[in-house]
């Protein structure tokens, strides 16, 4: 498996050693680590915990595997838990990035090294290192594949000759405001489609263009859903159609979904193009069927590795591996960042990018 996903990052990843390095502690002689992930409401975050578990298992290490079903107090008791319990370090996946400042105080008095988890954890200095994607272009491919579902671009972003003039409306959905990254996909994504709104191509008919009004809490699908369900009687019922939606993850892509065929909207008639994130089964299931036209996929396997990667180091006394020092600014300091590559993933792409790399298999997508 880890051989597969090492080629699949075609160099973007150096793989460190299995048994530590340098016949030094190799701290995997059954040390606890603590993983705290926010739900299992979402696929992703299992892939991601039992990828992180698997590795740091296969290391030598114990795991303490926790899920907090989005709730706060929830993830700060279960991370106090694991220091109380000796973890010697703290892989965390934060549900809302500003909250973890003063059991992070904890574990900075213990020694315990801390690695933030896909998510920025801000507001505090005891965060080590953090381990994501390239956000800020998750949102331009979430942006583009959207302008190439509507004949615009090709799905480089290259813009195509003769392509229609539109205007074509479009609606706007962002991720949760407590969650860093949902700034970063929004700004990839707007700074993307801002040429097409400055010249009219692209219309936002109801007008909510604000990344506040934009926002969906907790990455909600069913709040998602009473959203576009309120713009479709608010914007729409004069008769008139949208055409896309830009939606920053397929739980919200599918509550979107659900919205438009409840309001009588059918796929292959004037059926919206709609975005998505984090390639989850259902909705590579809804691309095939052409309800959803895209998603981003973000291959967890690699990103565990470069998790696990830096907590081995950090208990070898080394230096994680990082490629970017400037972009994450958790509000206290900049947190060096090792930040891997996404993909657009559209039904003709999927075998290529997901079953090709062991993501998914053939079956489970047909299933
Ligand atoms: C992750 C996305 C995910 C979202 C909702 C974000 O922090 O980066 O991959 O879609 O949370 O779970």
């Amino acid at each position: 498996l880890l051989a597969g996903a090492a080629t699949l990052a075609a160099g973007a990843l150096v793989l460190t050693g299995c048994s530590g390095s340098g016949g030094g502690e190799s701290g995997g002689d059954g040390g606890l680590v603590g993983v705290a992930m926010p739900t299992k409401s979402s696929e992703r975050w299992i892939q991601d915990g039992d990828a992180v578990k698997a590795q740091l298992e296969e290391q030598g290490f114990t795991v303490d595997l926790q899920y907090a079903e989005d709730d706060i107090p929830t993830q700060v008791s279960q991370i106090e838990n694991m220091i109380t319990k000796g973890a010697e370090a703290l892989i965390i996946a934060s549900i809302d990035g500003t909250t973890l400042t003063s059991v992070l105080q904890e574990a900075a008095d213990a020694g315990i090294p801390v690695i933030a988890y896909d998510r920025l954890i801000r507001d505090t200095e005891n965060v080590d290192y953090y381990a994501s994607f390239d956000n800020y272009q998750v949102g331009v491919q979430q942006a583009t594949s959207i302008l190439n579902g509507l004949g615009l671009t090709e799905l480089d972003g290259t813009p195509i000759e003769g392509a229609p003039e539109g205007p074509f409306n479009i609606e706007l959905f962002a991720g949760s405001p407590d969650d860093n990254n949902a700034t970063f996909f929004w700004n990839g994504a707007i700074d993307t489609l801002q040429s097409y709104f400055d010249e009219g191509t692209l219309v936002v008919k109801s007008g909510q263009t604000d990344f506040q009004q934009a926002a969906t809490l907790r990455w909600d699908g069913e709040t998602a859903q009473s959203r576009m369900e309120d713009i479709l009687v608010s914007t729409y019922s004069d008769g008139s159609k949208v055409n896309a939606v830009l939606s920053p993850y397929d739980g919200i892509s599918r509550g979107i979904i659900s919205a438009l065929t409840d309001a009588g909207y059918t796929v292959g008639d004037e059926w919206p193009i709609i975005s998505g994130q984090d390639a989850e089964l259902d909705s590579v299931k809804a691309i095939n069927r052409g309800e959803q036209y895209s998603t981003i996929f973000k291959d967890t396997r690699l990103l565990a590795q470069v998790a696990v990667d830096m907590a081995v180091a950090l208990l070898n006394g080394e230096e994680p591996d990082v490629n970017n020092t400037t972009d994450y600014d958790n509000g206290v300091k900049v947190v060096p960042s090792y930040l891997l590559e996404s993909a657009i993933v559209v039904k003709d792409n999927i075998t290529e990018v997901l079953v090709d790399s062991g993501y998914w298999t053939e079956a489970e997508i047909s299933g």
